[in-house]
């Protein structure tokens, strides 16, 4: 499997949760060539604001290696991380971080901040940056769109009555 087939696959994770009214944002950790775990963004369903797909992916797969540290994995993900993902990554020790689409807004593999290479902190990451950025930008955006219109569809059919 290339990074490419693993971000595929975190697309159809992405799905997923926006099949189930969340933000599409899908993760899989990898070790050894294999899948460790899987997450996607479950923070409406289950109430829990930390429910990223990178954390739901790092917590499951820190359970079945029984380890706290993740070490050798690579994490891929569809966006680029939050500061609070890119800090449990250094924390885990993730080897790699591969990420498709930017975050200019809070993004913290190098847009707003760079947590998982900050030269203070004890652990850096190898960074990968935008693979299938486009397809993983797209669905994200076709995400908002498509709410949008829902929003003012309702706005419009309340004022009709
Ligand atoms: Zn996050």
């Amino acid at each position: 499997m290339t990074d490419e087939d693993w971000m595929q696959y975190a697309i159809s994770l992405a799905e997923k949760a926006q099949q189930q009214g969340e933000v599409p944002v899908g993760a899989v950790l990898v070790k050894d060539g294999k899948l460790l775990a899987e997450g996607w963004n479950q923070m409406i369903s289950l109430h829990d604001p930390s429910a990223h797909a990178e954390m739901q992916a790092i917590r499951a797969a820190a359970a079945a290696e029984h380890n706290y540290r993740l070490a050798d994995c690579t994490l891929y993900v569809t966006l680029e991380p939050c500061c609070m993902c890119a800090g449990v990554m250094v924390h885990s020790r993730v080897k790699r971080l591969v990420f498709g689409a930017s975050d200019a807004k809070t993004g913290a593999a190098g847009s707003v901040l760079n947590v998982v290479q900050q030269h203070q902190f004890n652990h850096q990451l190898v960074v990968e940056a935008g693979v299938l950025a486009e397809e993983c930008g797209a669905q994200l955006s076709n995400f908002f769109r498509q709410r949008r219109a829902e929003q003012k569809k309702l706005k419009q059919s309340r004022s009709a009555n």
